[in-house]
């Protein structure tokens, strides 16, 4: 019995290898202090369960429309005209089982054999294996520390190639926490322009940015970008709502249609009741939204000036999203061999850099409380002084 290639080619995320090692342990009554999470620690908005609740009371449980609820859409297209700026239709609009989801219909919509996809690193763990899911290759662009982890028009046009299909950016980025400024992602535009790239825009941090940084969405910037770009976005990090497998892409009309096409012969709609929560989430109270991100700003400013103060530790100041991404190389181990002792001797999960693509970092979350980020960080300091 043989396996397809592309199941074959596939890496299982580290992510969440190192979140099972984590709660092993955990049921096994060890106090494992946990910065592995990928998700807001906070649970989704009552009013917005309250919403998918009613709507499943009220017998809203068939299918529906395979790009989404008109309603949903239209909430989306307002959204999109109100934060970002931007003039998409709801016809131009996708809602998939996920901003995850979304990303992989377009790649699949605009990739084949054949193609390249740059990607910079360190990038979110799921790009390079969506795009090889694809048939098409990834190409890296390593990015510098000393440029707070952000690529450069022209480290993107270097990496560029006859092949090149698209670039995938992802601001405010995980695992980095950077926030591309509008200029940066001007210059990078122009770029694209020279030979049609292609720009996956993923934005699905956009509402967690601190110190004042600004998040400017990639389509809104000209008409050229607006053409070459797909749009992402989504619920589960705005709205705590991970769960809820809900997210959704806009494109110009043309990669909209195909996208739709492909959505409906694979997953058709996303959950009923789920997009219900959506609408709830987009036109009701944004305070939780905001409360949210006051508090991970409060966690952020205290790991980082902790970390910064750990000899043979340095990182960058995040300015988004809820990561710290520590280089700690000067240590003297891998990020795996690191993260496991890390896990093994002091209780602490953290995620390799490895799993980016930057095997001289590591990434933590403060998606979790204070009291286990002070505890953490303690066990983490030890673990650094005895290396
Ligand atoms: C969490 C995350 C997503 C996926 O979100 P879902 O809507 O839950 O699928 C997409 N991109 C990045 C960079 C993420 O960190």
């Amino acid at each position: 019995m043989e396996l397809a290639e592309r199941a074959t080619i596939l890496t299982p995320s580290l992510t969440l290898s190192i979140d099972s090692k984590a709660k092993a342990m955990k049921a096994e009554g060890i106090d494992v202090c946990s910065f592995g999470a990928g998700e807001p620690d906070y649970d989704t908005p009552e009013h917005i369960k309250a919403a998918a609740m009613a709507s499943l009371d009220g017998g809203f449980t068939k299918y529906t429309p395979s790009s989404g609820i008109p309603e949903l859409r239209q909430a989306i297209s307002d959204k999109f005209k109100a934060d970002n700026g931007i003039d998409y239709k709801p016809s131009q609009i996708i809602v998939s089982n996920g901003a995850k989801h979304s990303c992989y219909n377009a790649i699949l919509a605009t990739c084949q054999p054949g193609d390249e996809v740059i990607i910079p690193a360190p990038y979110w763990l799921s790009y390079p294996e969506m795009v090889r899911l694809a048939g098409a290759e990834p190409v890296f662009v390593q990015t510098r520390e000393e440029n707070n982890w952000k690529m450069t028009a022209e480290e993107f046009e270097s990496a560029m190639t006859p092949r090149t299909k698209m670039v995938i950016l992802n601001s405010p980025g995980n695992p980095t926490g950077s926030v591309y400024t509008r200029e940066e992602l001007e210059a990078i535009v122009e770029v694209a322009d020279t030979e049609d790239i292609f720009i996956l825009s993923d934005e699905i941090y956009e509402k967690l940015t601190y110190d004042g940084a600004e998040h400017v969405s990639v389509a809104s910037l000209s008409p050229t970008a607006y053409n070459l770009t797909i749009t992402i976005n989504g619920f589960s990090k705005a709205y705590a709502m991970t769960g809820w497998r809900l997210g959704y892409l806009a494109a110009p009309e043309p990669i909209a249609r195909a996208i739709d096409a492909i959505q409906s012969h694979s997953t058709s709609n996303p959950c009923s009741f789920a997009q219900k929560g959506g609408l709830a989430a987009l036109k009701g109270d944004q305070t939780p939204v905001e409360d949210m991100r006051a508090e991970f700003d409060l966690r952020r400013q205290y790991m980082v000036n902790r970390l910064k103060s750990i000899p043979g530790v340095t990182v960058v100041d995040p300015k988004g999203a809820f990561y710290v991404l520590a280089n700690i190389s000067k240590l003297g181990l891998s990020s795996t061999n690191f993260a496991d002792r890390l896990l093994a001797k002091h209780h602490v999960a953290v995620v390799p850099g490895i799993a980016f693509g930057d095997d001289r970092t590591i990434r933590f979350s403060y998606a979790t409380g204070m009291d286990i980020i002070k505890k953490g960080l303690d066990r983490f300091e030890e673990f650094c002084k005895s290396l």
